[in-house]
């Protein structure tokens, strides 16, 4: 306590950073966290793995996650996300331009940022509701004195925290000897639509949008989940199946309209990225291998359930029930294409 409340504490004085093997990121979680979790990556790199990875990235964080909002512990914030990032997309085996957030989107998760604030003022509550006088509600009370007393101003975990909540327009109720409770799901429920950000992706169908944004504007028009409890990723299958499939998803497979954007100096304009399969003439996205290329029309017959008035549109073709069954059509149409 003494430690975590002091105004020098930040991640790097929380958590012992000495384990070199992962970079920055890694230093950051010290060695017992970073080995446990690049262990169940490296070797079992498979979506159902998330449950262990992500309890790791939160430890210890009611005392870094806030703290200090800006400067060196920022940067520590921003590489360990950034390290977390980089995790998912490897097991998903999806490419390193793929958002961030069409990522967290798509394995229902939230960025580590709402984990960490939930923590923390979970934390705050909790020895704000301790006992007055008690040795906890007393330390807090004192370190909020420093923060908020005139004169002093300390930037501690108290001012941290305040200024952390000030930043998304939300501030601290602050009354001279009591310390205040905080209303949690408020607070994260503003931090996610703070980092939500704003986007103009209703004003474009995938097809017609401007290529900056296109990835993003393309997994929200056609594969965002309608509902936040069930996820493809949590079907029972293999590992390397369920990438084929989620890259698919995130825009990491080899269609045409994927392997020219990233062409890099053989990049094709979109109109050129056409379907070999079916003349050479209609544009190979993804809306085109579930729903138009002729080439696949067999198979469509092999899964006529699949497709119906109700499902007939991308995000509801992969909203219906049947998960498993949307999984393997998807497989075997990138089979039959030999993407
Ligand atoms: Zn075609």
């Amino acid at each position: 306590m003494a430690v975590t409340l002091s105004a020098l504490s930040c991640v790097r004085r929380c958590i012992p950073y000495n384990h070199p093997a992962e970079g920055q990121g890694g230093r950051l979680l010290g060695c017992s966290t970073a080995a446990a979790f690049s262990a169940a990556v490296w070797q079992r790199s498979q979506p159902q793995t998330l449950p262990v990875l992500v309890p790791s990235l939160h430890y210890g964080c009611e005392l870094w996650g806030m703290h200090s909002p800006s400067g060196a512990a920022n940067s520590a914030r921003t590489a360990l996300q950034s390290l977390y990032d980089r995790y998912l997309r490897h097991i998903c085996g999806v490419k390193y331009a793929t958002p961030s957030a069409m990522l967290l989107e798509e394995l229902g998760l939230s960025p580590l940022q709402v984990f960490w604030w939930r923590r923390t003022l979970e934390f705050w509550n909790r020895l704000a509701a301790s006992p007055v006088g008690s040795l906890f509600h007393t330390i807090l009370l004192d370190n909020l004195d420093d923060a908020f007393s005139v004169g002093r101003g300390a930037r501690n975990f108290s001012g941290s925290i305040a200024a952390c909540l000030q930043s998304i327009g939300q501030s601290m109720p602050v009354y001279s000897g009591i310390v205040p409770i905080i209303e949690v799901g408020t607070v994260v429920e503003a931090l996610r639509l703070h980092l939500d950000g704003t986007h103009n992706y209703a004003l474009h169908c995938p097809r017609a949008a401007p290529s900056v944004g296109i990835v993003a504007c393309t997994y929200h028009h056609w594969f965002k989940p309608f509902s936040r409890h069930r996820r493809y990723f949590q079907l029972p299958v293999s590992g390397r199946r369920m990438q084929r499939f989620l890259q698919f998803r995130l825009a990491s497979h080899k269609l045409p309209i994927v392997v020219g954007r990233f062409a890099g100096g053989q990049h094709v304009a979109r109109a050129n990225r056409v379907c070999t399969h079916c003349g050479g003439v209609a544009v190979a996205d993804e809306l085109h291998m579930v729903f138009e290329c002729p080439a696949l029309h067999p198979l469509r017959q092999q899964y006529a359930s699949l497709f119906s008035t109700n499902t007939d549109t991308m995000r509801s073709f992969f909203a219906q029930q049947d998960h498993m069954r949307v999984f393997k059509f998807i497989l075997s149409c990138l089979d039959f294409l030999q993407i």
